[in-house]
């Protein structure tokens, strides 16, 4: 790959350096998907189910379309995470990008403002996918990713969620998914890495490989908050999406 002088920049703010030596190519392994039965999802469809408020979202969530999935998100009190919230917080980016970005939670500034990633962990992001030609910004869905949360509410005091309120989430996530049908996922952090491989590996032993989510390709790398907290990783990071490049290319043939 060869850098221009806007990628070498940006680089320099994930404070990655060029003349880092690089890994030997780690073979792909593959590890299999859930299937969808096992997750309580059903195929892909697009007609106006109504999700019932306080109840579990599965079966209505497999169904809806984009403005019925947002509604949904909206109105949902499917767990208690619903009380604290200023807003929920759905996803954004192009709805049939290549590259899908999964995250944690909203934290505080996501919940004020109804977006994903929009405090400093999020300026983080945006630097990284900057570095490799990729941005949130309105552009085709080769460039533009689609970003969205394992949870839609913000835990109050950015405690963790909890496995109840990822379970409940969960199958927004999933239709997300569906509807965008993206080459790639990249999932950031434990508890999104977690939830979406059914593990309880550290991420340091997931990484470094290519795993699936519903048939899709998905690498797994360090949360941008955890990044800021420990940059000597910000290497490893760059490996891994150095490896989702590959990937996504390998996809598009
Ligand atoms: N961390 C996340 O995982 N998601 C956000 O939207 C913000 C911070």
């Amino acid at each position: 790959m060869r850098w221009d002088e806007r990628q070498v920049a940006m680089l320099r703010e994930m404070e990655i350096r060029l003349w880092f030596p690089q890994p030997d190519p780690v073979p792909a392994s593959v590890s299999t998907p859930l299937p969808l039965a096992e997750r309580g999802v059903g195929a892909a469809g697009a007609s106006h189910d109504t999700v019932v408020v306080g109840r579990p979202p599965e079966q209505a969530a497999s169904s809806l379309d984009w403005p019925a999935l947002r509604e949904a998100v909206a109105a949902c009190t499917a767990c208690k995470l619903c009380e604290g919230r200023r807003q929920t917080v759905f996803g954004v980016g192009n709805e049939r990008a290549h590259w899908m970005i999964v995250g944690e939670a909203p934290g505080e500034q996501e919940d004020r403002q109804g977006e994903p990633f929009v405090g400093k962990s999020g300026q983080l992001l945006d630097n990284m996918l900057r570095a490799i030609g990729l941005t949130r910004a309105a552009a085709e869905p080769a460039r533009q990713v689609y970003i969205a949360n394992t949870i839609k509410c913000r835990p109050p005091a950015n405690r963790n969620p909890e496995p109840e309120e990822l379970a409940r989430c969960e199958p927004f996530l999933v239709r997300q998914v569906q509807l965008v049908q993206p080459k790639i996922i990249v999932a950031m952090g434990r508890f999104a890495v977690h939830s979406l491989l059914r593990s309880t590996e550290p991420i340091g032993r997931l990484r470094g490989r290519v795993h699936a989510y519903q048939g899709v390709p998905l690498i797994v790398t360090y949360h941008p908050a955890y990044l800021l907290r420990n940059p000597q990783d910000k290497a490893k990071a760059w490996d891994d999406l150095c490896l989702a490049l590959e990937t996504a290319g390998a996809q598009s043939g």
